[in-house]
């Protein structure tokens, strides 16, 4: 334990404060682990951080770039200010905070909530080092572009063997039409599943035939909310009613802790995704997998962004970023699926189980472990 926050064989190995009075500037890097590579990790900007919340994340992301087998360890880093404020202040916090991490070679930032691509570009003018950058700096841009979506497609074909459900004709739900949502949705539909609801914060949208994802798409562009959305033969409902729609397929692509003991025991997916971050409670992915549901773990599933991340940091092309997520995704998934299989694992204990075995190897090859 060093200043609160616990620590193991993993690490964290180096925690920066940062302080400047001028332009007000605090700030929190924590490097978790480097044994594979120089950590990558978002730059979380809001006004109520916390070192407990930036070692947690950045855990998280030595876990998932290890999963991923990328070169790279984990980090994160988080700077307590209001994101919302003027652009011209923004830039000079972020301008700060990069100046002080000039000689953190082990570190390279990326975009979290709070930033975005632009904050990337000033950090990367400052230091040469970020990911996430914009197009006219040899970024991917991952959303545009539906890096996450892609993945979760390619989870889905490699747990054919394991959930014996096949993406033409599967009944689809997905929860969150944003970034990861929408594009899971939308490649999905073009496989031949049929996308039997979708939700946004306002409401679901639910059609046991079949939603028209174009016009949903063309929809939500439109800056709507899908409660206003209508359509021949579309039921609306509350947000949370996709997560307990009937279907073959859930996504939960939007918050954490979206499936929790309260509304396990009525979901009807054989298979689950999960394209958000902890989008269920340890409590319910543990009686899912008791009465059978296959579930593909959050940092296994949903890799695409930082798999994206990782070939822009090392300078390749925007196809190359799609078949490296598709090769290690799918790679990925039957490994886990097989140890859960063979060990009688839930798949998320097989799969910290694989990530943290590569981090402890990597480790091996390190003069100082
Ligand atoms: P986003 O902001 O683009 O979209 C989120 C969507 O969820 C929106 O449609 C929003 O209306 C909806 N939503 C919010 N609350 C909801 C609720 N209560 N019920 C139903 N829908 C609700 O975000 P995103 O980038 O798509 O990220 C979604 C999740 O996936 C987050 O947990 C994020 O951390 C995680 N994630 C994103 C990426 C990425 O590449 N963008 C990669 C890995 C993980």
């Amino acid at each position: 334990m060093i200043n609160g926050i616990s620590t193991d064989e993993l690490g964290p190995q180096k925690v920066i404060y940062i302080h400047k009075p001028e332009p007000a500037l605090e700030a929190i890097v924590v490097i978790d682990n480097i044994a594979a590579g120089p950590a990558i990790g978002g730059v979380r900007m809001s006004g109520d951080v916390t070192l407990e919340e930036c070692a947690r994340l950045a855990r998280a992301m030595t876990l998932k770039n290890a999963a991923a087998g990328l070169p790279h360890g984990g980090g994160k880093s988080v700077i307590k200010a209001d994101p919302s404020m003027p652009r011209v202040e923004k830039a000079k916090l972020i301008r700060a905070f990069a100046q002080a991490l000039l000689d953190v070679q082990d570190y390279v930032p990326g975009p979290d909530m709070g930033t975005n691509e632009e904050a990337m570009a000033w950090v990367y003018d400052e230091t040469g080092r970020a990911v996430g950058l914009p197009r006219e700096l040899g970024g991917i841009p991952l959303d545009e572009i539906g890096a996450t979506g892609h993945g979760i497609v390619s989870a889905i074909e490699a747990a054919e063997n394991y959930s014996s459900i096949g993406i033409k004709g599967a009944r689809i739900a997905v929860q969150g039409f944003g970034a990861v949502g929408k594009h899971a949705a939308s490649f999905l539909a073009a496989k031949g599943a049929k996308v039997v609801a979708v939700s946004d914060s306002s409401a679901s949208v639910l059609n046991p035939a079949g939603l028209n994802v174009a016009e949903l798409l063309i929809f939500k562009k439109a800056g709507e909310k899908l409660i206003g959305f209508a359509g021949k033969d579309v039921e609306t409902a509350p947000p949370e009613a996709v997560i307990t729609s009937s279907c073959d397929i859930l996504i939960p692509a939007a918050r954490p802790d979206a499936i929790t003991e309260k509304n396990v025991g009525q979901i009807k997916a054989n298979l689950i995704v999960e394209g958000a971050n902890i989008p269920a409670t340890i409590e319910a992915e543990r009686a899912l997998h008791e009465r059978g549901t296959l579930v593909i773990p959050d940092f296994i599933a949903n890799a695409g962004g930082v798999i994206c991340a990782s070939v822009e940091y090392h300078g390749g092309t925007e196809s190359q970023a799609l078949s490296n997520i598709d090769e290690k995704i799918r790679c990925n998934v039957t490994q886990v699926l097989r140890m859960a299989q063979v060990e009688n694992l839930l798949p998320r204990q097989a799969a910290v189980g694989l990530a943290r075995e590569r981090v402890l190897k990597a480790s091996t090859f390190r003069r100082f472990g």
